[in-house]
């Protein structure tokens, strides 16, 4: 009948709907896999990754105003101002493509940041924390090599490309980001225990008062594809 017709077809929005609404926040230090994980992680929920990394590299890349600005924080590993991080997130998630949820890789990266995701009352769904300790980190780095133009990484022993400085997809050249030698990651890193660290502690506090955030803590020390298990694991959870 028709009105049967209806009743699936609601049952089936309102369940597709429900499948891919998720706005998800990935948190971790600069190298622990967050940029590996959560490309898995987009192509699996179908949300787009929002990496204010890549986006930043972008603006600089086409020396827009913000890529002027940003350009010389970014090279020696301090950070980019919170408004202008909170300007272009904003403008971003507002984007058609966001309306089914989104996955944050490296923001929010201050409390300010993570306040002003609140007031504004972003809905955050889940909080993922993958930890690996700072000796680790300042080895993946230094092998770290990018797909500038996809964001994709790889490392020279641990993920090495099909080919010798090659991207699998698009057969273009790696590049080292310049902020990835160990000076820079070595400020990045107690830049990141400083103003990011915090935000572990802000995001258990959310979800111990029975906020609808979830907060999971995930080994990012392991295979690539065993850290994405569990992470999947873990969101197909809070379906
Ligand atoms: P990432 O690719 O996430 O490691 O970011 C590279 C650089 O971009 C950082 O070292 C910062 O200079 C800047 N950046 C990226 N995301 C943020 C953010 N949420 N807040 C401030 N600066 C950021």
């Amino acid at each position: 009948s028709t009105i049967g017709l209806y009743c699936r077809f609601k049952i089936l929005t309102i369940i597709t709907f429900k499948d891919l609404n998720m706005q998800i926040i990935l948190l971790g230090a600069p190298g622990a896999g967050k940029g590996t994980q959560a490309q898995f992680i987009s192509k699996h929920l179908n949300i787009p990754q929002i990496s204010t990394g890549d986006m930043l590299r972008a603006a600089v890349a086409n020396k827009t105003e913000l890529g002027l600005k940003a350009k010389d924080l970014m090279e020696k590993g301090d950070l980019v101002p919170d408004g202008l991080i909170l300007d272009l997130v904003q403008n971003r998630i507002s984007e058609a493509d966001c309306s089914n949820g989104f996955l944050f890789d490296g923001f929010p990266r201050t409390l300010e940041q993570a306040n002003a995701l609140k007031d504004r009352e972003v809905k955050i769904d889940c909080v993922i924390e993958i930890m690996v300790d700072d000796d680790e980190i300042i080895e993946r780095m230094s092998g770290r090599r990018v797909h500038p133009a996809s964001g994709r990484t790889y490392h020279i022993k641990h993920n090495p490309p099909k080919q010798n400085n090659i991207d699998n997809e698009t057969g273009e050249a790696l590049i080292q980001r310049p902020d990835d030698n160990e000076e820079t990651v070595k400020k990045r890193l107690s830049i990141y225990h400083e103003q990011t660290y915090p935000l572990f502690e802000f995001y258990k506090g959310l979800s111990s008062k029975k906020l609808p955030t979830n907060y999971v803590e995930i080994n990012g020390i392991g295979g690539i594809d065993d850290i994405q298990l569990q992470i999947i694991n873990n969101i197909e959870k809070l379906r």
